[in-house]
């Protein structure tokens, strides 16, 4: 009996990942479209598709039930109508919509979803979730045929060697948390040093519970894609430096908020490596990173808080999660507080019962007091996503708080083991 059972669960991941033969071939295609509006409506407008020469996602786990994102873009299979594959994600264009300037004026984003390389002909169905319910609301529906040869673009239009940094046992990306490191700001005689710095991001990466347990479920490629000058843009400082995927500080109005806009560049520089992850290495000395969920992360390569600054935003463009401190952006309601927040790590209380309850000890009083007695305690501490009431945190110290802090908390590392299995199981 016991050897059946071992032979049925065998065959288990066979039949699900027959079902990805089904329907995909093993590469991806992109949609590229723009993503317009102001603080209160987004429209999507489609740009272009791309085929790309590889998949680095899951073949098993297709469909994402984490809802984590702003935005979640559903494919179905056209003729049968069935769901084949899902993706939540947030944008720049999502946090944008809560700064003051997108209450008087309207402005659009280039974004792309990526999903398996389709056979037949698929439906794409763009959803963006709703302020009031935190439920999904279609947007814009398309339709794509892989056999329409004029439609699909099929040039990789930035092809650039591909180092590999790290690789988790037996190297398959479908069974890995694939990251595929895109540098900014490193010339072409400065690739040597963009390699000894993902040397240095993999040492510090895997320094950081629960990395270290689970370096076999990670692949890191990077990308040597050299940029005409060195260095990255600062606008209020009137510098402006040519480079590949054009990162500059100031996003969004907040001086260490390092992102890009130039999402196609972007893109065209990661797909020559698989990836379920970016992450944009830049060459500057100046504190600064960004992370936004299932999109981009960023971070410097040579400040004193590097390392921190790596998993910090990788808790958010991975694991989805928030800020737990209180203060420190430019954002308007980037909350509801009627709602339970998607991120795993912030609540409002609202529906506590699928957050961290289950981790507290019998007698912590809710909300916890953030005194000495609790200091190491998992609770309930009041001060979380950007604002000081009616937002918790699960410990009083964390990775997502502060960088005096030298780790995530329980809760944190939990959410980030939760997704390193989505990947690899
Ligand atoms: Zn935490």
């Amino acid at each position: 009996m016991r050897k059946l059972i071992a032979i049925l669960l065998l065959l288990v991941p066979v039949l699900v990942s027959a079902q990805f033969d089904k329907y995909f071939e093993n590469r991806t295609m992109r949609v590229d479209y723009f993503h317009a509006g102001d603080a209160s409506d987004d429209t999507y407008y489609i740009d272009e598709v791309i085929a790309e020469p590889f998949w680095g996602g899951s073949k098993v786990n297709l469909i994402d039930e984490t809802n984590f994102g702003k935005y979640l873009v559903k494919v179905f299979d056209k003729a049968s109508g069935t769901l084949i594959y899902s993706k939540s994600y947030s944008t720049l264009f999502g946090e944008w919509q809560t700064v003051d300037e997108a209450k008087s004026v309207q402005k659009s984003f280039s974004e792309s979803v990526v999903f398996p390389y389709p056979k037949a002909a698929v439906t794409i169905v763009f959803c963006t979730k709703s302020f009031e319910t935190g439920e999904y609301v279609e947007k814009y529906s398309y339709n794509i045929d892989p056999s329409d040869k004029c439609l699909i673009k099929q040039d990789n239009r930035h092809k650039y060697p591909v180092f590999e940094v790290h690789k988790g046992g037996d190297g398959d990306a479908a069974h890995k948390v694939d990251i595929v490191i895109v540098p900014d700001g490193y010339t072409a005689s400065q690739m040597s040093l963009f390699k000894k710095d993902c040397e240095k991001f993999k040492k510090e990466f895997f320094g950081y519970e629960p990395y270290t347990s689970h370096k076999d479920d990670f692949n890191i490629h990077a990308v040597l894609a050299p940029s005409e000058e060195s260095g990255v843009d600062e606008p209020c400082r009137g510098i402006w430096k040519n480079t590949v995927v054009s990162c500059s500080y100031w996003s969004l109005g907040s001086e260490r908020y390092l992102m890009t806009t130039d999402n196609k560049a972007l893109r065209d520089v990661a797909a020559n490596a698989p990836y379920d992850q970016i992450y944009i290495l830049v060459n500057s000395p100046k504190y600064g990173g960004g992370g936004i969920y299932n999109w981009y992360c960023t971070g410097v390569n040579s400040n004193k808080m590097a390392g921190k600054i790596i998993v910090h935003e990788f808790g958010h463009g991975f694991a989805g999660l928030g800020d737990e401190y209180v203060g420190g952006a430019e954002y308007n309601d980037f909350y509801n507080k009627k709602l339970e927040p998607a991120d795993p790590n912030v609540t409002t209380l609202v529906n506590f019962d699928v957050k961290w309850k289950d981790m507290i000890e019998p007698g912590t009083p809710i909300p916890t007091p953030a005194t000495a007695e609790y200091k190491d305690k998992v609770g309930v501490y009041e001060g979380a996503g950007y604002m000081s009431k009616d937002f918790y945190r699960p410990m009083q110290d964390c990775l997502m708080n502060h960088f005096q802090c030298e780790s995530f908390c329980p809760v944190c590392q939990r959410a980030i083991v939760k997704m390193i299995e989505f990947y690899t199981k």
